[in-house]
Formats: C-alpha cells, sequence, structure tokens
C-alpha cells in the first residue's frame, strides 16, 4: 500500500502547489483520495490520468474538489485520441445534491457512498466519520487488509477521532493552524489537536496536511511532538508512504 501526497495546502494552492489530494496504490490500482485545485497536473508527474481507477472524495469545498471538472475533461478528450469510451468512477456523498450531481460527465460516473456502510472500492475498503466541518464531511479509514490508513479530512477535534483512527498505520490530519490558535470556528484542527488524535490511538505515523499559508509550517512539526512521541512528516508534494 503506497500513498503519494499530491496537494496540502489548505485553501488555496501556494505558487505552483496544489491543494487537498493523495493518490493510493495497491497492485495496479490506483484511488485518489480528494481532487484538489492543482492535483490533477500533480499527478501526471506520476501517471497517466487515464491510469486513475477511481476517485473517492470527502466533501465538496473547492480546495477538496476543483479539479473534478478538468479531470472530467482529461478523461473525455482521451476518450476520443484513443477511441474508447472509459469511465471514471467518483465516489461521494449525497448530502450535497449539487455537488454530487456534478461528479457525473460524460466519462465520469458520481457513485453515492453510505457512510454507515463499507465502501469496496479494488483492493481497498473505506470506512467512514462524519467530522466537525461547515459543510458534512467524511474522513476516511482505508485499508488494504493489512495496513491502515486514516485521513481526517476536514475536521475541528472530537474525541471520538481516536477511536476510529485507533491503530492506525499512518494517520493523516488537517492541520489548518498552530499550536496557540483555535481552529474550532472555521471547523479546522491545529497541530495539538491532530498529535493528541495521533497519541490516543496509537497510530505509527503522523503526517500533517491542509498546512496554514503563514509562519513557518516546520514549527508544526515542533508543536506536535509535544503531544505524540511517534514519527511526523509534515505533508509535502511528492511525499510517498509506503508500506
Ligand atoms: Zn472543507
Amino acid at each position: 500500500m503506497k500513498l503519494t501526497v499530491l496537494g496540502f495546502w489548505g485553501g488555496y494552492p501556494a505558487a505552483n502547489g496544489a491543494t487537498s489530494a493523495y493518490m493510493v496504490e495497491k497492485d495496479d490500482f490506483t484511488l485518489l483520495i480528494d481532487a484538489g485545485s492543482g492535483s490533477l497536473a500533480k499527478l501526471q508527474n506520476y501517471k497517466n490520468v487515464m491510469d486513475l481507477d477511481a476517485v473517492v472524495l470527502s466533501h465538496y469545498h473547492h480546495d477538496h474538489v476543483a479539479d473534478i471538472g478538468v479531470l472530467q475533461y482529461a478523461w473525455l478528450v482521451q476518450s476520443y485520441l484513443r477511441e474508447a469510451k472509459e469511465i471514471l468512477p467518483i465516489y461521494g456523498h449525497m448530502e450535497d445534491q449539487q455537488g454530487f450531481a456534478s461528479l457525473t460527465h460524460e466519462c465520469t460516473e458520481g457513485i453515492a457512498y453510505d457512510p454507515n456502510k463499507e465502501l469496496k472500492v479494488g483492493p481497498f475498503s473505506i470506512t467512514f466519520f462524519k467530522t466537525d466541518h461547515p459543510v458534512p464531511c467524511y474522513g476516511m479509514r482505508i485499508t488494504d487488509g493489512e495496513n491502515v490508513i486514516v485521513y481526517t479530512a476536514d475536521t475541528t477535534y472530537k474525541e471520538a477521532w481516536s477511536d476510529f483512527a485507533n491503530g492506525a498505520d499512518l494517520l493523516i490530519t488537517d492541520c489548518n493552524f498552530y499550536a496557540d490558535q483555535d481552529g474550532s470556528n472555521a471547523g479546522h484542527m491545529n497541530s495539538k489537536d491532530g498529535a493528541t488524535i495521533a497519541n490516543e490511538a496509537g497510530v505509527g505515523e503522523l503526517m500533517l496536511s491542509h498546512l496554514p499559508h503563514y509562519g513557518d509550517v516546520t514549527e508544526l512539526v515542533r508543536e506536535a511532538k509535544q503531544y505524540y512521541n511517534g514519527t511526523i512528516q509534515l505533508a509535502d508534494e511528492g511525499l510517498v508512504w509506503k508500506k
């Protein structure tokens, strides 16, 4: 199971960067988790766009879905060039009817996931956890049957996260704020919140993502180390986690 960070910025992409998008691979199956702004360009540093097998979305905020439209155009253009039509499944929740409807296009099909049920996608099984965020949003626990990646998507801190993330090999947290800032009004977490979950859940490794555009982001790691003893990494473009 291999995860590659394509985008990690919160809100909007920094110059030449991308917002939330993670590529998860197992055998020949490639899954995209969220499709933030700039992520289609970044994905092509590693894969042909037609190598994608499925997309799963946490919620419909622009910094998580901005590149869905151009991904649909890419698959449409490629269907002409290749003279073969393939359909890319894009999984999303149905609590935003307009957002969900936008997932279906000529070469993509929006498929609703039931957040209360396990979703099977290729070699992966995904379970969902409703986050606290201004719009309906779901964190994910993704496993290939051997290892587990938990992605908080966008959320404020809540105690139940430690159960959901329990024993994960990798925890990717929303870290949009520094430890001395309260992110809860904005629907996000700070470095302390993420590290607290990592510690309580006993995860193998912590990755801080959805990063702020100000301050020294390496400070987030120093702050998180006060609450979690394991390995902590800052999400970065092209960063690979493999197990
Ligand atoms: Zn959001």
